[in-house]
């Protein structure tokens, strides 16, 4: 038997960008339908590093002190250069700008679950893959057929499905490009406690930066950025044999205290997979909205981990998105569903992300780029030069204030 729903907005994708925004339109007085493929809220990638951008986004979402007083801020990292054997020492000073906005390292669990507990029961709908969109010319309901045979018709459409978007594709936005490069994550897991200090560690290498990063005294989240790799493809499967990888060949000759983290991997968190990223110019030139369609988190932006900002700017959409979409549809303290209005509030939405988006992807890419060349020229650049210019243009960026959500009194 095939089910038909009717919803005022649907949102596809449970993740970070999904969530956000179902909360962001809740809290204006909007309610949506998210529908999730997977049985459960996905929590690939076991932890993430949530820059000031990141906090105010979630003080505006009214979750940062659901996070906050269970992670402590980082004061300083340390950053090894590999080839060198030398290590320097780094206060956080300019990230850190204030104890409640610090840089911290969070369960990507923590944060879903914080996220979901804000919305009513039942917004989220488990198990349902979106599987293809329909909308007839002149037609404003937009059809979406689940995998399971579910019809779902919708006013507003968000897709929050990742970076190989299902949604972007029917809006035309141009492919993610393979960077070339992969991340493997993990988290390593201590019950008895570790002595490890709290700051961010990393090792820079050629064509590889890795680190580790302590979330609490029992979790320390790991990783490696690199130049892709003919074993990628045999091991990315394999937990057991995506962690040998890394403590016998690509961490074999790195300090003993990398690979004795990377030892103590809970082997259900390991994941490895290729980086993408969408070309800055087609943000730049495209339409960020079909309609009343639109994208939000990896499937707007996705981009190279190399500065640690996708889940970050997943949480910027969501304000911006909340409060245009919002801001189109109040006439006289009411909602209403018109169609250029829906229009209206996401073409602006996309015009507020479109520099913002551009920008992170650019300056990502560029920083994976310049790390993971191998010519010496480049390295002497790197080093004395671009680095410094780099790290102050990076405080600027993460230091970004999403702005605020309206509020209303409903007549
Ligand atoms: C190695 C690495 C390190 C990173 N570190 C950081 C970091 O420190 N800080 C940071 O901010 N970001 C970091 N990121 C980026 C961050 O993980 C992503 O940008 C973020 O998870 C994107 O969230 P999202 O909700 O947009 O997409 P996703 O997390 O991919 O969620 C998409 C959701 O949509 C669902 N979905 C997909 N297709 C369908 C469909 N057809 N029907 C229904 N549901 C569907 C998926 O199941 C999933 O739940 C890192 C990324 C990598 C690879």
């Amino acid at each position: 038997m095939v089910t038909e729903m009717t919803e005022d907005i649907v949102i596809v994708g449970a993740g970070i960008a999904g969530l956000a925004t179902a909360v962001g339109l809740h809290r204006v007085g909007l309610g949506c339908r998210v529908l999730e493929r997977a049985q459960e809220l996905r929590t690939t990638g076991a932890a993430l590093m949530l820059f000031p951008n990141a906090w105010r986004a979630l003080e505006t979402l009214n979750v940062a002190h659901k996070l906050t007083p269970f992670y402590a801020p980082f004061k300083t990292a340390s950053f090894t250069s590999l080839s060198a054997r030398r290590t320097q020492k780094v206060p956080l000073l300019g990230i850190t700008v204030s104890e409640k906005l610090g840089l911290r390292s969070v369960h990507r669990k923590a944060l879903l679950e914080a996220l979901a507990e804000e919305l009513p029961p039942s917004t989220i709908r488990l198990g349902s893959r979106l599987s293809s969109i329909e909308q007839s010319p002149g037609e404003s309901l937009i059809t979406l057929h689940l995998e399971d045979g579910t019809r779902v018709k919708t006013k507003v459409l968000i897709g929050c499905d990742g970076n190989r978007s299902l949604v972007a594709q029917w809006m035309g936005m141009s492919e993610p490009i393979n960077s070339g490069r992969s991340a493997i994550r993990g988290l390593s897991v201590y019950p008895d406690g570790h002595d490890i200090d709290h700051e961010m560690v990393q090792f820079l290498g050629d064509g590889v930066r890795a680190g580790y990063i302590p979330i609490n005294k029992k979790h320390v989240y790991w990783f490696v950025i690199r130049t892709a790799h003919p074993v990628d493809e045999e091991i990315w499967k394999s937990p057991k044999l995506i962690k040998q990888d890394v403590t016998d060949r690509v961490a074999k000759d790195w300090p003993k205290e990398y690979r004795e983290v990377v030892e103590h991997s809970d082997l259900d968190t390991l994941t490895q997979a290729p980086l993408f990223f969408r070309s800055p110019l087609s943000l730049l030139f495209g339409n960020l909205s079909r309609g009343s369609v639109t994208v939000a988190g990896d499937a707007l932006h996705p981009m190279t981990s190399d500065i640690g900002q996708g889940g970050c700017t997943a949480l910027e959409d969501a304000v911006v998105l909340a409060r245009n979409l919002s801001l189109a549809l109040r006439k006289n303290g009411k909602i209403e569903f018109d169609h250029k209005a829906i229009e209206e509030g996401l073409r602006k939405y996309g015009n507020e992300r479109r520099w913002r988006s551009a920008a992170l992807i650019a300056y990502a890419y560029l920083s994976g780029w310049v790390q993971s060349q191998p010519w010496r020229l480049v390295k002497m650049f790197r080093d004395k030069i671009c680095y410094g210019l780099m790290f102050n243009r990076f405080v600027d960026l993460v230091d970004y204030n999403s702005g605020e959500l309206p509020s209303f009194k409903l007549a």
